[in-house]
């Protein structure tokens, strides 16, 4: 039998060389000669204004918080359906998450969702381009320059993913990438935020709240010739080690991209076909005006039953695969909340019903077709027997 993860980091080959040689240079601490290349890099290669580094996405999430001045009574509309730091980025503010609805196609937010919950007290809201592929910006950015509220595009899976020809996290005023271990493209631990505005006290803002409120990142430019404590702030930058191997994942982003969209369409040509079962609802569709990066392939089942007897055999045979996120309204935060877990039924049901398969640079063709060749014994059991 074979053993399959569901996930494996893909090494390019360079990283020990960069880490050593980061190590030899003497700076451990951030801001150092790799974190200013993969800032770089990502600037230019998806056109971005600016970019810093972060120690995660939770606290590239938790810097737009603040950045937009978050407080209590203030509300921030996002999906029910993503993971707790987008929540808790707000959360610590004191201001209060409002959860929302996706839409059934891409599991991403429901823009007309999104428009009805909008209060008085409505600030900002996170859509979270779910799996690489991008929500409806076009139509989210309606609602929100209308209603005179921010957005904090919550990227951390859609890092080399586009929405007609802009990059993810440069759609919102703010986006937030993920470099976490599971994610495409990796440094352990790590992120970005993006500041979509070239409003010069914005940015230094974001420097002094990454710079424990101090304005370092001037003095390291030469600007000032000491620093001080000048705000308020936290630590939020990333040792140059762990960006060193983050540079050595970015050259090649498009080598990893590519693998995974052959993984990704080897996984949909197979599947197609049984999309006219019953038991299978769903398989990914990227929208013609959008470009995904592969994070994630899923299936919608009709519901859990099902999905926990595809699971269990799945894992039987060696194939590991994973449901994905427990709904934020339900959970037990989401209930001290005050949420129910009624309050979003479609949340629910894809919570529910849903299973993603290894999608990673690492999977061989013998591992794609053993995959593909132990779900159509399942699905037949499934149309022969029943669940
Ligand atoms: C992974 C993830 C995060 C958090 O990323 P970290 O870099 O681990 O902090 C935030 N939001 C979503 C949707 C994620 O999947």
């Amino acid at each position: 039998m074979r053993k399959i993860d569901f996930h494996k980091i893909y090494l390019s080959g360079n990283e020990k060389k960069y880490i050593e040689d980061a190590l030899n240079k003497g700076n451990l601490s951030g801001d150092g000669f790799y974190t200013k290349k993969v800032s770089e890099f990502l600037e230019n290669k998806f056109d971005l204004i600016k970019v810093l580094m972060t120690t995660s996405a939770t606290h590239a999430l938790e810097m737009a918080a603040q950045l937009i001045d978050l407080k209590e009574g203030d509300e921030v509309i996002m999906p029910s359906f993503s993971f707790s730091s987008t929540a808790n980025a707000v959360i610590k503010t004191g201001a209060k998450p409002v959860f929302a609805e996706v839409k059934l196609n891409n599991f991403n937010l429901d823009p007309a969702d999104f428009e009805s919950k909008i209060t008085a007290r409505t600030k900002a809201v996170i859509p979270v381009h779910y799996a690489g592929i991008s929500c409806e910006m076009k139509e989210i950015k309606k609602i929100a320059k209308k209603n005179n509220i921010y957005i904090i595009e919550d990227a951390a899976h859609a890092v080399n993913s586009f929405y007609q020809g802009k990059a993810a996290g440069s759609m919102g005023d703010f986006g937030c990438y993920s470099f976490h271990g599971s994610k495409n493209f990796v440094s352990g631990e790590g992120g970005a935020i993006i500041i979509n505005s070239d409003q010069h006290k914005l940015i230094e803002k974001a420097e002094i709240i990454r710079e424990k409120g101090t304005n370092r990142s001037s003095f390291l430019r030469g600007e000032i010739d000491k620093y001080n404590w000048v705000g308020k702030g936290s630590s939020y930058l990333p040792s140059d080690i762990l960006m060193a191997l983050l540079l050595a994942q970015l050259e090649q982003i498009d080598y990893i991209t590519k693998q995974r969209r052959q993984i990704f369409e080897f996984y949909n040509q197979h599947l197609e076909k049984f999309l006219n079962e019953d038991f299978l609802e769903i398989i990914p569709q990227i929208p013609e005006d959008r470009q995904s990066n592969y994070h994630l392939y899923y299936l919608k089942l009709k519901n859990q039953k099902i999905r926990d007897f595809i699971l269990k055999k799945l894992r039987k045979k060696g194939i590991e695969t994973a449901f994905h996120f427990q709904p934020l309204h339900a959970s037990p935060m989401g209930k001290k909340l005050g949420y129910q877990k009624r309050d979003l039924q479609l949340t629910n049901d894809i919570a529910a019903s849903m299973l993603r398969l290894p999608i990673y640079p690492g999977l061989s063709a013998a591992d794609l077709n053993y995959i593909i060749a132990e779900l159509r014994n399942i699905f037949l059991e499934i149309k022969q027997a029943g669940v």
